[in-house]
């Protein structure tokens, strides 16, 4: 469904994405690993378009979307993003979250994303909650609501930046639970996250990254237990 290929991200001199190439089909989940500054967050970033990479091809369903013909408004609507640091509109109900975005920017109707929205918050345990405003949850709670909102939007992809990096400890199980439940239902999902055990759990694929380049990919099996790799072998007994 989104097939990078050669892509590169430079800041100034410093080439932060060098050469990445990856793609992900259909109902797959992925995984991508790696140390701090690896590049990780700023892939997530090129994939649905924050950043504008400086070379190379995302493609969606076949179509390079970074043709100049092409219309990044309609791809990005179909790459849903969680952040670490949720990113919920303080001044809406959690309902008004869940709903602003596919009637704004997708021209829906308010009842029929109403409906939707419900069922994604029910989905993630916050059905309870839909009059209560962000300031008045917990973290835990706060990512299950960004989570539900993304969802309401329907993506086809959902990209997740370390979404429980930012949580109490006591609240990163019931995060984690959800995108289990997510990756069981079959949505795509690309997941950067220093949670090995859940990515070895509920990934297709990992991706181990390393100084701007995909040092090694492969299935959890082969990444977590036969590394070829010297580099991925050291972040991963850092980890581990
Ligand atoms: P972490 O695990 O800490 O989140 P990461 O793997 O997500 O790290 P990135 O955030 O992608 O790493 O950063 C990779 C490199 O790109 C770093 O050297 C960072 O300083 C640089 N970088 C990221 N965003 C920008 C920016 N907007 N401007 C300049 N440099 C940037
Ligand atoms: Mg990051």
């Amino acid at each position: 469904i989104i097939q990078v290929k050669h892509l590169s991200k430079t800041f100034g001199t410093n080439e932060v994405l060098k050469d990445i190439n990856f793609s992900v089909s259909e109902g797959e989940v992925i995984s991508i690993i790696g140390s701090s500054g690896s590049g990780k967050s700023t892939l997530l970033r090129c994939v649905n378009l924050l950043e504008d990479p400086t070379g190379g091809e995302i493609n969606y369903r076949g179509d390079n979307v970074l043709a100049r013909k092409y219309n990044p408004t309609k791809y990005r609507s179909h790459i849903g993003m969680v952040f670490q640091s949720f990113n919920l509109f303080n001044n809406l109900d959690v309902l008004g979250n869940c709903t602003v975005g596919p009637v704004k920017v997708l021209g829906k109707s308010k009842a029929e994303t109403e409906a939707l929205a419900l069922k994604h918050l029910e989905q993630v345990g916050m059905k309870a909650y839909i009059n209560a405003r962000p300031s008045q949850l917990s973290g835990g709670q706060q990512q299950r609501v960004a989570i539900a909102r993304a969802l309401t939007m329907q993506p086809d992809v959902m990209l997740f930046d370390e979404p429980t990096s930012a949580l109490d400890p006591e609240m990163v199980g019931e995060v984690l639970k959800v995108m289990r439940d997510l990756a069981n239902s079959g949505l795509t999902m690309i997941i950067v996250t220093h949670e090995m055990e859940f990515a070895r759990d509920v990934s297709d694929r990992i991706v181990f990254m390393d100084k701007g380049v995909i040092a090694e990919e492969g299935t959890p099996q082969e990444i977590f237990s036969n590394p070829k790799e010297e580099r991925t072998k050291e972040f991963l007994t850092r980890f581990l």
